[in-house]
């Protein structure tokens, strides 16, 4: 198991991490972003689509639990928050085991439904500014050999 921290002070530099771990990725894989309402998960998601290639802009899904963008490869942005204590099987083998890149919001609230090889991500406000820690932590060899493989953002 890896871990990697980083500190940015910016939402563009959080979406150019994204983009670069993006890049790196397979479909198939599989990334939770962890933190409270308003740490940036959602903006590191749009970095991803940057990287995957995804023209459309990519938003809060709020009244969808999973949207589908297609790009170079499948992203799935995957917003668990509507599902809090539900344990709801919602098809989510289609996302996690299809041909697209899964990232989770609030994976916490499926957790019994996510693949055991995963990229997990968790993004942590710095005071009241927009500096954000995240970490990056690997659940897998192959994620480890991601981490590794990160260009200096
Ligand atoms: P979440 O999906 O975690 O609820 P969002 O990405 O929707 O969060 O919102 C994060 C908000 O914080 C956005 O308005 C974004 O511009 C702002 N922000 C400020 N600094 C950063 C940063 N370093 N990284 C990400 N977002 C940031
Ligand atoms: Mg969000």
């Amino acid at each position: 198991m890896t871990e990697k921290t980083y500190q940015v002070t910016t939402p563009e530099e959080t979406k150019r991490l994204a983009e670069k771990i993006a890049l790196l990725l397979r479909p198939n894989d599989c990334l939770t972003l962890s933190g409270d309402l308003g740490a940036g998960k959602t903006t590191f998601t749009k970095g991803l689509g940057i990287g995957l290639g995804v023209k459309r802009t990519i938003n809060s899904p709020t009244f969808t639990i999973v949207k589908v963008y297609q790009g170079e490869k499948t992203l799935y942005h995957i917003d668990a928050y509507r599902l809090e204590d539900e344990e709801e099987d919602i098809g989510f083998d289609d996302y996690f085991y299809g041909d697209g890149v899964a990232v989770v919001e609030w994976p916490q609230y499926i957790a019994s439904f996510l693949p055991d090889e995963r990229l997990d991500i968790t993004i942590n406000k710095v005071d009241d500014s927009d500096r954000r820690v995240i970490t990056l932590t690997s659940t897998s060899d192959y994620f480890d050999y991601v981490i590794k493989e990160i260009p200096h953002i």
